[in-house]
């Protein structure tokens, strides 16, 4: 948390802005100091709850931890005003009440004044500054202008530059950052930090500028709701360009898959069976991992196909109860084992590191995860499947985004990635053995 330094004392002091105390200048340095490490983690918060309402219009919410460390700067901090200082004029005329709204709100920050509006309707506007200050201006809707017309304007002040800007608030942030959370989606919130620092010589509290990120996000996501509404037109769209390929939609089940049960994953296994137009579940491998439901989903639809679980997700739970590198490397060395007994001999190793690692892994069944008890019949020995890993990861990265942004998001990245890989292919591959089974025959 910035701390909160008294206006008064630095105004005394800094009449000479050249003139900078020490310890002004190390509170500056402690406050902008964002670790990167802690940056990404922020984005967790549960500090959304906060900006339900408008806190623009409450004072109650306006975070008077806004440390304003321009004056301290010296030189540094006005250096924008001429390229960005808006003059307010009689007769200057502005095409809605929101727009000189915002016009001021930027002018109180940029001369780090405390403008208030204490009539700010549709078409009456008046704005003051504090008592005693001259400054004001008063705007009403013209007619014949179309748009809010400066009538009166005073723009002399005799107030003190503030240290506390009640103005910039998490929706003020969001608004004016928009399209810079548009172009980078993963800004974290030092960089944005950063950026409001060298914009605005402003330092909100980390708690704001997290805020702000959060409502930015959502607006550049697109409204969850609004997209929900789309869902059906986007299927439909995908069926019209898409030819040949099954598309459901069943708005209902999507909260049943969710839950992960058992009902859900055979009406998924049914689908894909009968889409894939298999009969005969004998000659086909599933590979997955042990979701709930999953496993007897399985051998209900597919009785005699081999059902593998990837060694990495075996290895998750088993490291929660046996840690360390050795033990990881033997469980990899038993699940490659490609005959009994180098299983065997693998699997005294692991007694002799662990006897109760050694149990744990006894208990599993052997044909899912070794090679050694692996049919035949499939020509596949992988304990793996990188294709899920990404999709997996494509999954985590999209989770947070209303439906339709999570979706193409992940279809573009799929798209990407098998484009990518079958450029590849055509380079390296030569004939119809991959390089790496090439190799080993
Ligand atoms: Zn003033």
């Amino acid at each position: 948390m910035p701390k909160v330094m008294s206006p008064c004392r630095v105004g005394v002091q800094n009449r000479n802005m050249n003139n900078i105390p020490n310890d002004v200048d190390a509170t500056y340095e402690d406050d902008v100091q964002y670790s990167s490490s802690e940056d990404d983690s922020d984005f967790e918060d549960s500090d959304y709850d906060l900006a339900n309402e408008d806190d623009d219009l409450f004072m109650d919410n306006v975070d008077d931890q806004v440390v304003d460390q321009g004056v301290a700067i010296g030189r540094k901090s006005f250096k924008h005003e001429d390229l960005i200082n808006l003059v307010f004029k009689v007769g200057m005329i502005f095409e809605s009440v929101e727009l000189l709204r915002k016009s001021i709100t930027e002018y109180s920050l940029k001369h780090r004044v405390d403008i208030k509006m204490p009539r700010n309707e549709k078409k009456r506007l008046r704005a003051i500054c504090e008592k005693g200050c001259p400054w004001n201006l008063y705007a009403s809707d013209d007619r014949r202008a179309h748009g809010m017309m400066i009538k009166t304007f005073c723009g002399e002040h005799n107030c003190h530059k503030k240290w506390v800007l009640k103005r910039c608030t998490s929706n003020w942030l969001a608004d004016k950052y928009l399209e810079s959370f548009r172009a980078d989606k993963k800004m974290t919130l030092g960089n944005f930090a950063r950026i409001v620092q060298k914009e605005w010589n402003l330092t909100p509290a980390r708690t704001k500028l997290a805020r702000a990120r959060r409502i930015a996000m959502k607006k550049v996501m697109g409204d969850e709701a609004e997209q929900y509404k789309l869902l059906w037109d986007y299927v439909q769209e995908l069926r019209r360009t898409n030819p040949g390929s099954t598309l459901y939609l069943n708005l209902n089940a999507l909260a049943i898959v969710e839950v992960e049960s058992l009902a859900p994953w055979k009406w998924f296994l049914e689908t894909l069976k009968a889409n894939l137009g298999i009969k005969n579940t004998y000659p086909w491998t599933l590979m997955t991992d042990k979701q709930k439901g999953l496993i007897p989903a399985c051998s209900k639809v597919f009785p005699e196909a081999e059902h593998r679980f990837y060694v990495r997700h075996l290895y998750n739970n088993f490291q929660q109860h046996f840690k360390g590198e050795n033990l990881k490397i033997q469980l990899w060395k038993c699940a490659r084992s490609t005959t009994m007994d180098q299983w065997n001999r693998n699997m005294d190793k692991m007694r002799a590191l662990n006897q109760k690692a050694y149990e744990w892994l006894e208990k599993m069944a052997p044909n899912t995860w070794l090679r050694a008890f692996f049919s035949t019949y499939s020509k596949c020995d992988i304990l793996l499947n990188n294709s899920c890993e990404v999709f997996n990861n494509y999954i985590l990265d999209a989770r947070e985004m209303p439906i339709l942004s999570m979706l193409e998001h992940i279809k573009g990245q799929l798209m990407s990635r098998y484009y990518n890989k079958e450029k590849d292919v055509g380079e390296v591959w030569q004939g119809p053995i991959c390089p790496k089974i090439r190799k080993k025959v």
